[in-house]
C-alpha cells in the first residue's frame, strides 16, 4: 500500500497503525487490513477520504461514513461522555 500524507493520517486515526509506526513501515502494517484485490481501491478511497472528510486540521467526523470503525472517533465520543 503506498502511503502518502492522507493515507498515513486516516489509517492512524482509524487505528490501523499506531503513533510509533514510521511512515516507511506504515504500508506493511496496513496490508493485513486490506484484501489484495481491493488494495488499489482502498488506497484511492483513503486519499479521497483524507481530502474530503478526514482533513488534517479538523476531521468532519459527524459526516464520516466509517466513523463506527474509527479509534479517533470512539476516543472523542468517550471523552465527550465523561463530561456529561
Ligand atoms: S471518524 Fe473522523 S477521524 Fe475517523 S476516519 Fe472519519 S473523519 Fe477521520
Amino acid at each position: 500500500m503506498p502511503v502518502d500524507t492522507h493515507v498515513d493520517r486516516v489509517t492512524r486515526r482509524l487505528g490501523w497503525i499506531d503513533r510509533r509506526t514510521s511512515v516507511e513501515d506504515a504500508g506493511a502494517r496496513i496490508q493485513p487490513f486490506v484484501p489484495p484485490r481491493l488494495m488499489l481501491a482502498v488506497h484511492v478511497y483513503l486519499v479521497w477520504h483524507g481530502r474530503r472528510t478526514c482533513k488534517a486540521g479538523r476531521p468532519l467526523c459527524s459526516e464520516c461514513v466509517i466513523r463506527r470503525g474509527c479509534r479517533f472517533y470512539r476516543q472523542a465520543v468517550d471523552a465527550a461522555e465523561r463530561f456529561v
